[in-house]
């Protein structure tokens, strides 16, 4: 553990390390939302969703990454087990059980508000109390903002393909 490290943290530690463990289930579920949702997505401009879609797992796998390295370095314990994952997330988890592509797009759009929403609480809980996390946390909020325009501009992409011409 990285003991001064720990030390400067003006805020309680345990407190940062739940709200870190929050947001790395979210993160899991993100990913696997992502991933499992390019494997079954179906309707027009399915490519260009798929290839968002996979991109997009793989930036929340690496959100996962510096949140649990983030943890770590702080002395917790990383959230060890998937049945944990429903219990601490904030977002939640958006079954794919319908693979249109809007549906799929709508799930995912609302993700991403959430984790902005999120993030967005941590950065004003750590702006000052912790300017290490808060740093991690800016990294991956920049690009949770960058997912939800991504998607919103597919989304906006289908409805003019779709929309009737006059
Ligand atoms: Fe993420
Ligand atoms: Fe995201
Ligand atoms: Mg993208």
């Amino acid at each position: 553990m990285a003991e001064i490290g720990r030390s400067i943290v003006k805020m309680d530690v345990d407190k940062l390390l739940n709200l870190l463990n929050n947001a790395l289930a979210d993160e899991w579920l993100a990913y696997y939302q992502y991933w499992i949702g390019a494997k079954v997505v179906k309707g027009p401009m399915k490519d260009a969703v798929i290839a968002e879609l996979t991109l997009h797992a793989t930036e929340e796998l690496n959100h996962a990454e510096l949140i649990v390295t983030r943890i770590v370095q702080l002395g917790g314990t990383p959230v060890l087990s998937p049945e944990e994952w429903l219990k601490i997330t904030n977002c939640g988890y958006d079954t794919p059980s319908d693979p249109y592509v809007e549906v799929i797009l709508d799930q995912n759009i609302k993700g991403e508000q959430c984790a902005i929403r999120t993030y967005s609480k941590l950065l004003d809980i750590t702006r000052e109390a912790d300017p290490v996390t808060y740093n991690i946390i800016l990294t991956i909020i920049s690009q949770e903002v960058e997912h939800e325009e991504d998607l919103s501009a597919l989304k906006e992409d289908l409805e003019l393909m779709l929309a009737k011409r006059k």
